[in-house]
């Protein structure tokens, strides 16, 4: 019995002890010891966390990244219909073309490339609704159809280029705000007339020495003086000497105007960015309103110039929903 409670004893002096000297130790080192000690041994602590997480993070990451592949695929496989447009569409017509059930890919689901479905799915035994959904889609995959393909990376596609990370300015009292602010009448034919003073206030002449000679659309050649907003006018002067050193100059084949007071066009009610004079028009024949903007390497393609314009706030009509590709103007005062 002694000898069980002496062990017992022992036992517990021992575990005294142990926490007592274990208590001192960790006092000593925060009250005497040098910072350096305690900084390494923070250190090592949070090396040893890091490393205690490091398999976790991994095996979420395996986890999402599943995950997103499938989010991809899901968008991929929208559901395409009459009314549709984007680069899925394109893509979905690229097919039809390949299988000789449609002339143009254009981006825009109509009538041909609901009729050029249908026919699709009647060949291949499917729903004939004219709706790319799942089965559709399905037995496309079988045939080649691509899911993954992001087409409006490819410079020769209606998507390129990109839009930029800005959107244009669609209401005016935003661009009252940014460009100053007056009262007009507008005619039947949406052409306006500005009351006050603004226009003397505002629109100021410049050079633009880099449109000089360029085509008027059958009018005598530019002279490269302009009617600009005398805000957005060092911008303009910028971007056409950015467009020249980057050598191309050579896509501008008309010049068709700046300032110009009136509403968009079928509008009575709307102001067009021309009347601000903050935006201009080239290559009007190949960027026609409305019409798909000329792809890279066609005629009369604006498209290369988009990115430089981008950078120096202009924004190109060719974004719009309703596509006007001749267009360009200032979304951002820089
Ligand atoms: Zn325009």
């Amino acid at each position: 019995m002694d000898l069980i409670i002496k062990k017992i004893l022992l036992f517990f002096q021992m575990f005294f002890m142990k926490k007592e000297s274990g208590g001192a130790v960790s006092k000593k080192v925060t009250s005497t010891s040098s910072k350096s000690k305690v900084s390494v041994k923070k250190e090592n602590s949070k090396s040893q966390t890091i490393k205690n997480l490091e398999p976790k993070k991994e095996v979420n990451l395996n986890k999402k990244e599943p995950s997103k592949t499938t989010n991809m695929d899901t968008i991929s496989l929208k559901v395409l219909r009459k009314g549709s447009d984007g680069p899925q569409v394109e893509q979905w017509q690229l097919f039809l073309v390949g299988q000789g059930l449609l002339k143009v890919a254009d981006g825009d689901f109509g009538q041909t490339t609901k009729d050029a479905t249908i026919e699709f799915q009647k060949r291949n035994g499917l729903t004939a609704d004219g709706v790319v959904g799942n089965s559709c889609y399905g037995k496309a995959m079988t045939l080649g159809f691509e899911v993954v393909q992001d087409t409006a990376l490819e410079k020769t596609s209606a998507y390129w280029p990109p839009k930029p990370d800005f959107d244009a300015v669609y209401n005016d009292e935003k661009r009252f705000e940014m460009f100053g602010k007056f009262e007009y009448t507008a005619d039947e034919q949406g052409t306006v007339t500005v009351i006050g003073t603004w226009k003397d206030e505002n629109i100021i002449t410049i050079d633009v020495p880099q449109l000089k000679g360029i085509d008027m659309f059958g009018k005598p050649k530019a002279s490269g003086s302009i009617y600009f907003h005398k805000k957005a006018a060092p911008q303009m002067q910028a971007l056409w000497a950015e467009w020249e050193k980057a050598g191309l100059l050579y896509l501008v084949k008309t010049w068709n105007g700046t300032y110009s007071p009136r509403c968009i066009r079928g509008s009575q009610t709307k102001l067009s960015n021309h009347a601000f004079g903050t935006a201009f028009d080239i290559n009007v024949k190949w960027n026609g309103l409305a019409k798909r903007p000329a792809l890279v390497g066609e005629e009369g393609s604006v498209r290369e110039l988009v990115e430089i314009a981008n950078k120096l706030g202009f924004y190109w009509g060719g974004h719009f929903s309703r596509k006007d590709g001749m267009h360009f103007e200032i979304a951002k005062l820089l």
